[in-house]
C-alpha cells in the first residue's frame, strides 16, 4: 500500500483519468482487496473481517473500474500488485477476471499477497494458470508465541508448508515477510526465526519493523509498543543473517537474490507511474496523485450509480516532487546524487559509492533523521 495522502477536493480530479505510459518508464496496476478473515489488532489498513458476503460483488466492481479506465486508455502495465487485506481469499477464477481486463506488457510481474493458512498447492497452482508470477507470502514470523502475541491465526509449520508449496509451485520468483519488535520476541527468538525463514530459501524476504499505527487496538496498549533499541538490534540481525544467505539489501526493509528484486515497489520508488483499482486504492500519475473511497459498500454504490469512485487528490509542485523523489532514493541502495545531502555530521551514516551517496548500515537506522538533511 502507498502512504496515506493528504486531502483535496474531489472536483479537482478527472475520475477515470487517462493513463498514457511514457515511453520506457514503468507503469504499475495496484489491486486492492479489502478482506479478511479476522482483523489483527496492529493493522491500519483498509480491510473489514465482517464483508466476505461482498467479494463476488466486489470482484465485479473492480473489473468494471478496470473496463472503465481501459476504455479510456490505461496504458499496459509492466507490473500488477494484489494487495489488501487478503487477495487469497480470492478463487483463482476471480483473479483471472481481474487480470482478464488489464492489458499487460510481455512479461509483466503479477504479485498476489498470500496469507498462508489461505494456501496449498492447489490455489496456487490456479493462481499461476490465472497469471500470478510472483507471491508475497505473509510469514510475519516463524515462532509460534509470537505469532500468537500478533494475532495471526496460522503458525510457524503452516508458513513452513505455504512456503514449500510456493517453491514447489514454480512462480518466477516469491517473497516471504516478515515484521519484527513484536512483544514478547526475544532477539534469540527473531534470530531462530530469520534462520527458519531462510532455511526456506526465499529469493526475496520483506522485513519490516512492528509500527504503532493510531487508532488501532495496539495503539491503545502502551505496555505492547516496540522498543526502538529492540527493534534496531533486530534490524542489524537481519541484515546479518540475510546477506550470509546471498540476499543483499535493496531498500531499507527489502532483501533480495540478483535479480528478484520486487519490479512492482520500485515503480513506487522511483516515482513511476501506477493505477490503483478498488476501495481505498492510490493512483499516481506524473505528480498528480488520487485514491478512491475508503469503504467496499461506497465504492460499489458508486459505481452501480455509474459515478466516480474517487474520493480526493492532489497535484504535487516540482519543489515536493523532487524532494519526494530524494526522500524515497536515499532509501535504496542507489542512494542520491552527490550534493542532495547536506552531509554535516553524517559521519558514518552515509558513504560515497562513485556519485552517488548511499546510506550504510547504520545510516539506515536512522534513515528518517538523515532525510532531514536533504536538500
Ligand atoms: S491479515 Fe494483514 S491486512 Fe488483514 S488485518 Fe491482518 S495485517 Fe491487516
Amino acid at each position: 500500500m502507498t502512504p496515506a495522502l493528504p486531502v483535496e477536493p474531489a472536483a479537482a480530479v478527472h475520475p477515470h483519468a487517462v493513463h498514457p505510459a511514457v515511453d520506457g518508464e514503468p507503469f504499475g496496476v495496484y489491486i486492492h482487496i479489502p478482506f479478511c478473515r479476522r482483523r489483527c489488532d496492529y493493522c491500519a489498513f483498509a480491510t473489514w473481517d465482517d464483508r466476505a458476503h461482498l467479494l463476488a460483488h466486489y470482484v465485479a466492481g473492480v473489473r468494471r473500474e478496470i473496463d472503465l479506465a481501459v476504455a479510456s486508455g490505461l496504458a499496459p502495465a509492466a507490473s500488477v500488485f494484489f494487495g489488501g487485506g487478503t487477495p487469497s481469499l480470492l478463487s483463482a477464477t476471480q483473479v483471472a477476471t481481474l487480470l482478464g481486463g488489464l492489458p499487460l506488457v510481455p512479461g509483466a510481474e503479477v504479485t498476489l499477497e498470500c496469507n498462508p493458512e489461505t494456501i496449498g498447492p492447489r490455489e496456487l497452482c490456479g493462481y499461476r494458470t490465472a497469471g500470478v508470477t510472483r507471491i508475497s507470502l505473509g510469514a510475519q514470523s516463524l515462532i509460534d508465541h509470537v505469532l500468537a502475541a500478533l494475532g495471526r491465526t496460522h503458525d510457524a509449520r503452516t508458513v513452513t508448508r505455504a512456503a514449500t508449496a510456493v517453491a514447489e509451485s514454480g512462480f518466477d520468483s516469491w517473497s516471504l515477510d516478515l515484521i519484527y519488535g513484536t512483544v514478547g520476541e526475544s532477539l534469540d527468538d527473531w534470530r531462530r526465526s530469520l534462520a527458519t525463514a531462510l532455511d526456506l530459501a526465499p529469493p526475496h524476504v520483506s522485513a519490516y519493523g512492528l509500527t504503532v499505527e493510531a487508532g488501532t487496538p495496539l495503539a491503545h496498549d502502551p505496555a505492547r509498543h516496540p522498543d526502538d533499541d529492540d527493534q534496531a538490534d533486530k534490524y542489524l540481525a537481519a541484515e546479518q543473517a540475510l546477506m550470509a544467505a546471498g540476499l543483499a539489501s535493496y531498500e531499507i526493509s527489502n532483501w533480495a537474490r540478483p535479480g528478484h528484486e520486487s519490479r512492482h515497489n520500485r515503480c513506487y520508488w522511483s516515482q513511476g507511474d501506477y493505477r490503483g483499482f478498488g476501495c481505498a486504492a492510490h493512483s499516481h500519475q506524473g505528480g498528480r496523485r488520487w485514491w478512491n473511497v475508503r469503504t467496499p459498500e461506497r465504492y460499489l454504490a458508486l459505481l452501480e450509480d455509474g459515478a466516480s469512485v474517487v474520493a480526493a487528490g492532489e497535484h504535487l509542485d516540482a519543489g515536493l516532487r523532487r524532494l519526494e523523489g530524494l526522500q524515497l532514493a536515499l532509501r535504496t541502495a542507489a542512494g542520491v546524487p552527490l550534493g542532495s545531502l547536506d552531509d554535516d555530521g553524517l559521519e558514518g551514516l552515509v558513504e560515497r559509492r562513485q556519485d552517488r551517496q548511499v546510506l550504510t548500515v547504520a545510516g539506515r537506522l536512522l534513515a528518517n533523521e538523515v532525510a532531514l538533511r536533504l536538500r
